[in-house]
């Protein structure tokens, strides 16, 4: 049994994943730590099944995960800490974005009797305009709906096996470990680290990706956009109570028919104003039904 897991979860790293198994593997040789390298395969379309395979016969402390297709990094995240069996599991990039440095130092941070240690954006590295407007719009939202800084907030953390079994015994298809590990509690602490550079690959995150993304987990998480159906009603139902007395009064005071641009305004509106919350309700619907059909997070056809 090592001690220390080391899940990266993969999806097209063909140009990373040999770099970052022998780096990863170097340094904590160095450092005597007891670990095993667990690289998810979240379904690649490139040689990052066989990168792994290369990385398993130099080093037999690499383990390997191959999903049937691509379910996403969370998915992999999951599959990744069910097939970790060190005393602590930590979550990292698979393009050394997160630096293996960190890793060490929240190992030691574990070591002093911490549960849960999470990495903390100190800068973020570079990104496009666009994108950075977009994440820090969707940043701010999920901020509120999970009641986390998003926008500091990484996937790169390590966590006590206690806090491990925990997060495999939660049940919702829909995971989202970054809420999630916030939410269980333990004994926790911090490590701010800056992002690095990429050094080869492509980033997986398009801003259509992303706004998906905010989306699903502001849904996962709160029910406020449900809430603002109910706000939207009220505040139509006042709007409807006040025009009701001004159309009684013309009609008792003789000054009746006119107003055909008022009637087409109000039902264009308020038969907008319906269906978007149809729609949001349909989104917690939906969700209720992939909840309830009980499908597997993710599928796994092949491991090493
Ligand atoms: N990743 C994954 N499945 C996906 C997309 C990304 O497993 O569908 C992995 C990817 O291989 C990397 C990590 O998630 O190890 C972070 O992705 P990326 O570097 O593309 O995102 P960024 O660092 O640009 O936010
Ligand atoms: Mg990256």
């Amino acid at each position: 049994m090592p001690s220390l897991s080391v899940i990266l979860p993969a999806y097209n790293e063909e140009a990373m994943l040999p770099k970052t198994a022998r780096v990863l593997a170097q340094i904590l040789e160095g450092e005597k730590i007891d670990y095993e390298l667990v690289f998810v395969d979240d379904g690649s379309k490139d040689l990052t099944w066989s990168e792994v395979l290369t990385a398993h016969q130099a080093n037999d402390r690499v383990h390997g995960v191959h999903f049937s297709r691509n379910f996403g990094k969370e998915a992999a995240i999951f599959a990744g800490l069910a097939a970790a069996k060190g005393d602590c599991a930590a979550v990292m990039d698979c393009d050394l974005q997160h630096p293996p440095q960190t890793l060490v130092q929240m190992y030691r941070l574990w070591q002093q009797g911490y549960e849960v240690i999470e990495g903390v954006k100190k800068s973020r590295g570079k990104e496009s305009g666009a994108h950075r407007a977009a994440a820090g719009m969707f940043y701010s939202l999920m901020s509120r709906a999970t009641k986390i800084d998003m926008s500091r907030a990484s996937d790169f953390k390590l966590l006590d096996r206690r806090a491990v079994n925990t997060l495999l015994d939660m049940p919702e298809q829909n995971a989202f470990f970054r809420a999630m590990s916030a939410w269980i509690g333990f004994r926790r602490t911090q490590v701010e680290f800056d992002v690095q550079e990429r050094e080869a690959g492509v980033s997986k995150w398009s801003t259509r990706k992303l706004i998906r993304y905010a989306i699903s987990n502001i849904a996962g998480y709160s029910t406020a956009p449900m809430q603002c159906v109910t706000w939207a009603g009220a505040a139509f139902l006042a709007f409807a109570i006040i025009l009701g007395i001004q159309t009684l009064v013309r009609y008792f005071t003789g000054h009746a028919v006119e107003g055909f641009t008022t009637v087409i305004l109000l039902v264009l509106l308020t038969g907008s104003i319906i269906m978007i919350s149809l729609g949001v309700v349909g989104y917690y619907v939906a969700r209720i039904y992939e909840e309830a059909k009980r499908r597997p997070r993710y599928i796994v056809s092949r491991t090493v």
